[in-house]
C-alpha cells in the first residue's frame, strides 16, 4: 500500500513523498507551479546518499521545468520526480505500478515522463496505473527530440558567439553519451565536428565506438578538454568553482539539467569570455515532443516546428545579455518571470 505524506516546502505547490514497502518504492514528487497548465516533468531513478540529497534534487529539477515550460511557451507548468533507487538492480514490475499509482494520485496536476535511470519501459508499466504517463501515447522516447534541439542550439550559439554557420571541424567535447548524448554525438559527427566524449560507464561508449569517430578520455578530462563547444550531457552541478576555471571552451551547450551548481557562476562564465547556452532553454526539445500527445494525436512536424523556436530563443537571451551585461541565465530568469507574471 502506498502511503503519501505532504512536506510542505515554501515555493512550491506540493511536494509529496510517497513510500510503498512491499513494492520496493520510495519517492518524491515536487510540484513546483501549475500556473501555466498540468505540471510536466521526468522520473529521476538514482541512488541518492541521503534523503536531503533526493529532496534538493526534486526541488532544484521541478523548479526547472516550469522555467522550460514557460520559455518553451508552452501550456505547462513544472515538476519532477525522483525514484531513490539504483537503476541497474532495483527495478520490479512492482515498484513502477506503485509509482503509477503515486501519479494517479495526483489526479492530472502532475505528468510523469523519463529521465535519467528511466525509461519508455518502465513509464508504459506506470501506464498501467495511471493515465498521466507521458511518452506512452505517440511520441515515444523524448531524447532524440532533445538532443535535435540540443543540435540546433548548439549551431545558433556558435553563430553568435564564432559567427560560423557551420559546426564543421569544430572541436566538441560531450561529457555523457546517455539517451540524449550518444543521439547528440551522432548528429554533431555527420555534420563534420571532431569528437572528444567520455561516460563514466562503457557501455555506450562501446555503442558508439562502432558508429562514429570518436577520441574517449577520461570523466575527469573532459570538461577540461581544449575545444570550441562543451557540452555537458551527464548530470547536473557540473559548473562549479573548480571546473570553470578550467574549461578550454568558446561555448557551453549540453542537455545537462541545472548544469551551474549556483546561478551566480553563470557570471564567472561571462566574465572568461564562454557563451552559456542556459539548460532549461536548449533542452527543451523532449519536453516539447511530450507536450505534443496530450489531449491530440502525436504529430512529429508539430514537435520539430516547435524545436525551430530554440535558437531564436537563444539568440534573443545572447542579444539581451550582450547589451545588459547579465549572464544568459539571469536573462533567462527574467524572461521566465515576465512569463509567469503576465499569466
Ligand atoms: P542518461 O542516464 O541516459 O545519460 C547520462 C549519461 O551520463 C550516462 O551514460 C551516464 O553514465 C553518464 N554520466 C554520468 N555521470 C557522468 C560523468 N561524471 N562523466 C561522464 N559521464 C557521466 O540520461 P539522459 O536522458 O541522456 O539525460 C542526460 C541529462 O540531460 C540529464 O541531466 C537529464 O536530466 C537531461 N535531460 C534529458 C532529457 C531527455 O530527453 N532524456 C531532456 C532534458 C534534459
Amino acid at each position: 500500500m502506498n502511503i503519501y505524506t505532504d512536506l510542505n516546502i515554501d515555493g512550491y505547490e506540493r511536494v509529496i513523498s510517497c513510500e510503498n514497502e512491499k513494492a520496493g518504492l520510495k519517492s518524491l514528487i515536487a510540484i513546483h507551479s501549475t500556473k501555466l497548465g498540468p505540471a510536466l516533468g521526468g522520473c529521476r531513478m538514482w541512488d541518492y546518499k541521503t534523503k536531503e540529497d533526493a529532496i534538493t534534487d526534486v526541488l532544484r529539477l521541478s523548479k526547472g521545468m516550469t522555467k522550460k515550460s514557460a520559455l518553451a511557451g508552452l501550456p505547462l507548468g513544472g515538476a519532477k520526480a525522483i525514484i531513490w533507487g539504483d537503476s541497474k538492480k532495483d527495478k520490479t514490475v512492482g515498484l513502477f505500478e506503485a509509482m503509477g499509482e503515486f501519479v494517479e494520485y495526483l489526479d492530472g496536476k502532475y505528468i510523469i515522463a523519463e529521465d535519467v535511470g528511466t525509461t519508455l519501459e518502465d513509464l508504459r508499466i506506470m501506464a498501467r496505473k495511471t493515465q498521466y504517463a507521458g511518452s506512452t501515447n505517440g511520441s515515444g522516447n523524448p531524447s532524440p527530440k532533445t538532443a535535435f534541439g540540443v543540435y540546433k542550439g548548439i549551431k545558433a550559439t556558435v553563430k553568435h558567439k564564432l559567427g560560423l554557420d557551420s559546426l564543421r571541424g569544430l572541436k566538441v567535447a560531450i561529457q555523457g553519451v546517455g539517451a540524449v548524448g550518444k543521439h547528440l554525438a551522432f548528429l554533431l559527427f555527420v555534420d563534420g565536428c571532431d569528437l572528444i566524449i567520455s561516460d563514466i560507464n562503457d557501455v555506450p561508449l562501446k555503442e558508439l565506438e562502432y558508429k562514429i569517430d570518436a577520441k574517449i578520455v577520461s570523466e575527469d578530462e573532459i570538461h577540461k578538454i581544449d575545444c570550441d563547444i562543451f557540452s555537458p550531457c551527464a548530470l547536473g552541478a557540473i559548473l562549479n568553482l573548480e571546473t570553470i576555471p578550467q574549461l578550454q571552451c568558446s561555448v557551453v551547450a549540453g542537455c545537462a539539467n541545472n548544469q551551474l551548481l549556483v546561478p551566480e557562476y553563470g557570471l564567472l562564465l561571462k566574465e572568461r569570455g564562454i557563451l552559456y547556452a542556459p539548460d532549461y532553454v536548449i533542452n527543451a526539445g523532449g519536453l516539447m515532443n511530450v507536450f505534443c500527445e496530450i489531449g491530440q494525436v502525436y504529430n512529429e512536424n508539430k514537435v520539430l516546428s516547435l524545436i525551430e523556436n530554440i535558437p531564436s530563443r537563444l539568440l534573443d537571451i545572447y542579444k539581451r545579455s550582450d547589451e545588459t551585461g547579465f549572464s544568459t541565465n539571469s536573462i533567462t530568469n527574467f524572461i521566465v518571470e515576465e512569463i509567469l507574471h503576465n499569466s
